[in-house]
């Protein structure tokens, strides 16, 4: 007979525990999946049957390698480069590369597994997946960039493509370093293979709002979120973390639906701008001069910057974590909390610790996770993909209205699922079980492989 589902999911868990003791990231991400899907196993017995758990928490392959390259001074450097590839049921496995030197398996592992279930929430038959490397990009020349991209795919070529593993973006990964790696895609296969990899350059394949859609999307599901519940982002203030694509955008994003966005961080400290963020100003910082968020300050009167502290000390009724994971504490949430934050938005992954979500969710306060609020970058980039399968190219507003549809079906769709599952209102419950029960069905019908 059966175990119960609450019993299978402790065992799965203790699984998890003992194969990953060094993997706290990991372990993390998989538990707060588990903890929401006793509900779904209750109406889905055949998912226990199936074995579908034991099978969802253990990657379908990992790649672990050495990435040597040759630095300015003639150095020669090495660096650990990892690509994991978590789940294939619903399509290719997706998911960004991460240049950072917090990079380790146990951060790959938790986001490639996030990945699989808010692929699935998109809707665009995408599999999860996510790589990336211990390299850190600050400070090196873009000479050196461009040798380590090259050296990273002379290893990665022989493991994606794009009906098997179409990697993009993420943190220390944007568009120039997606050309770099594409560039040395083509020379090493002799093909062009657009598709292999998104968030390319708008003159060759890449897809127009793909660099705003992970910040637009977090903006929309927000706007979506406030207005079930009667209210909206216009005349609203929102405090925003990170400097790079995802926290740009939103902040753009906010100002356009009528809100203030009012800070952005990095990893020197933050900005507070009480007459709202000049976006122009912070793009030009921090897209074309890679510079720090403290020279914000400097050039735009009225602003300050604050080295020592926490962004979500500044009063805001909506938060928007855009930086890196486990940013936003017990202490944050706190304050954010008794500065009467109505809305918190995940534009990063996982940026909210466990206890600070337990925080907002007895405070009644709306809390969208990473899984679907963050969604629309790689829901973008899946639209990159059919634009290269067709050899097409959509315009901007074409593009930025399809991403806004697919925000609000997966706040739709998210919402449903907490209802169906008992908690109306809890996004985190739905967000989990109509990923899991997605890739769980497909899983069921492709056999036990
Ligand atoms: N790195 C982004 C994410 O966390 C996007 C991945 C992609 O576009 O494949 O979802």
């Amino acid at each position: 007979s059966l175990p119960t589902p609450e019993a299978h999911l402790s065992a799965v868990l203790e699984t998890v525990e003992r194969r990953s003791q060094a993997e706290p990231e990991f372990q993390q991400a998989v538990r707060e999946v588990l903890e929401t899907l006793e509900p779904v196993l209750e109406e889905h017995p055949e998912y226990i049957e199936g074995g579908i758990l034991e099978r969802l928490v253990e990657p379908e392959r990992q790649i672990l390698f050495r990435v040597p390259w040759v630095d300015d001074s003639g150095k020669v450097q090495v660096n650990r480069g990892y690509r994991v590839q978590f789940n294939s049921a619903l399509g290719p496995f997706k998911g960004g590369l991460r240049f950072h030197p917090s990079v380790n398996l146990s951060v790959v592992k938790f986001l490639g597994f996030e990945q699989i279930f808010k692929n699935a929430l998109t809707s665009q038959r995408i599999g999860g997946g996510k790589g990336g490397s211990d390299f850190n990009p600050a400070g090196k020349s873009d000479a050196e960039v461009m040798r380590f991209c090259q050296a990273f795919m002379s290893e990665l070529v022989h493991y994606i493509g794009e009906h098997t593993d179409v990697p993009a973006g993420d943190i220390g990964v944007g568009s120039r370093e997606i050309g770099y790696l594409f560039g040395q895609y083509r020379r090493m296969t002799n093909r062009y293979e657009a598709g292999v990899l998104t968030g390319k350059g708008k003159g060759w394949g890449g897809a127009e709002v793909r660099t705003e859609a992970t910040g637009y999307g977090a903006v929309f599901f927000a706007e979506e979120m406030l207005q079930r519940v009667g209210e909206s982002v216009a005349g609203r203030r929102a405090a925003i973390s990170g400097s790079g694509n995802v926290a740009i955008y939103a902040i753009e994003k906010v100002q356009q639906l009528g809100g203030r966005a009012v800070t952005a961080s990095d990893s020197g400290g933050y900005i507070v701008d009480e007459g709202g963020i000049d976006v122009e100003l912070l793009k030009q910082i921090k897209e074309v001069e890679r510079g720090r968020i403290s020279e914000y300050a400097d050039r735009k009167p009225g602003s300050h910057f604050v080295a020592n502290g926490s962004v979500w000390d500044v009063r805001a009724e909506i938060a928007i974590p855009c930086a890196t994971q486990n940013e936003l504490g017990a202490d944050g949430a706190r304050s954010l909390l008794k500065n009467g934050v109505r809305a918190v938005t995940e534009g990063a992954n996982m940026p909210t610790t466990p206890e600070a979500v337990e925080l907002f969710q007895e405070a009644g306060v709306l809390f969208a996770p990473g899984k679907a609020a963050n969604a629309g970058g790689v829901a973008t980039s899946a639209l990159e993909m059919s634009q290269n399968a067709a050899r097409s190219r959509w315009d901007f507003d074409k593009s930025e209205n399809r991403l806004h549809e697919i925000m609000r079906d997966v706040h739709d769709m998210t919402f449903a699922a907490s209802e169906r599952y008992g908690k109306p209102g809890d996004y985190v419950l739905g967000a989990n079980s109509a990923g899991f029960v997605t890739v769980a069905q497909a899983m069921l019908e492709q056999g036990i492989i």
